[in-house]
């Protein structure tokens, strides 16, 4: 029985995982010699295991503070605060920003409208390090929200930005919460729309296939709004970071006339084309 395997029309690296990861090993070669980023590049092992291998590896902050002048330390795409670049700079070390220029576009509204008097409510997750990188352009005094609930009252005057990855319809909750409860506010849709063009492929391949393959890292936020997109249409829908994680035995018990193919932002194509040739290969 031939096997249809479709790969969603917007899947894999987006411009701003593209452009640093590419930024990061051109400096790599530039300086010749080991350098940082602070934290994972991107959420993806593979990717980060390629890193190490040119030389480029992840320390955290703390590890930061203890490196020698002139070291070269790369902020990744999902950018950090004022006060971490600060505190870089400071040290001596050569600081490349490497975030994506559309969560830079929201640290300065934030930092603009929070100096203007506007209180700032971020849609998003509070742990994820770009809303925590978002907060920090606000003094750190943003209201939180993940899904447009609110456990305190809101106040008047208020500015609303998203976390990139988040889904539309989170944004729309967040939106009529605020304008039910306050009179003042600005509005600005921050959903990266590589985020928003991938989701809506994803919904609409999970809609026609048997079987729904998401691939991207586990700890990946986009990823995971990918898969809760996909299972939503389709119950037979499987997350894995790579194609040593696909279970063909179990792929084959399951009706497989058509397989569709999805990928996170972080998931590069050479793990999209392996995950292809594995189901081509053994089904
Ligand atoms: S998903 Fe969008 S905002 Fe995030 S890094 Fe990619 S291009 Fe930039």
């Amino acid at each position: 029985m031939a096997v249809d395997i479709i790969l969603a029309e917007s899947a894999g690296f987006c411009f701003g995982v593209k452009r640093a990861v590419d930024e990061t090993l051109k400096i790599q070669k530039k300086y010749n010699k080991r350098i940082y980023t602070l934290g994972p590049l991107i959420h993806n092992n593979d990717v980060v295991k390629h890193l190490e291998e040119n030389n480029i590896f992840s320390i955290s902050l703390e590890e930061a503070d203890k490196l020698a002048e002139d070291e070269v330390i790369v902020i990744r795409s999902h950018g950090v605060s004022k006060e971490v670049i600060d505190r870089l700079t400071d040290k001596g070390l050569n600081v490349i920003n490497a975030t994506c220029p559309y969560v830079s576009n929201i640290q300065k509204k934030v930092n603009k409208y929070s100096v203007e008097g506007y209180n700032i409510v971020i849609l998003g997750d509070k742990n994820h390090p770009e809303v925590v990188g978002i907060n920090g352009w606000c003094d750190n005094k943003a209201l939180i929200t993940s899904d447009g609930t609110f456990e305190t009252k809101l106040p008047n005057k208020i500015c609303v930005v998203s976390q990139t990855t988040e889904r539309q319809d989170n944004w729309q909750n967040t939106i009529s919460s605020v304008a039910k409860s306050s009179k003042e506010f600005l509005a600005f849709n921050t959903i990266c729309s590589a985020t928003e063009v991938r989701q809506k492929s994803a919904y609409e391949l999970s809609k026609e296939v048997d079987i729904m393959i998401v691939i991207g890292g586990k700890s990946s936020s986009n990823t995971t709004k990918l898969y809760q997109i996909c299972s939503e249409n389709c119950e037979n829908t499987f997350h894995i970071e790579n194609e040593k994680e696909l279970d063909i035995d179990m792929i084959k018990e399951l009706k497989h006339e058509r397989i569709g193919l999805t990928a996170g932002a972080s998931t590069p194509d050479w793990i999209i084309q392996n995950v292809t040739d594995t189901l081509k290969n053994n089904l």
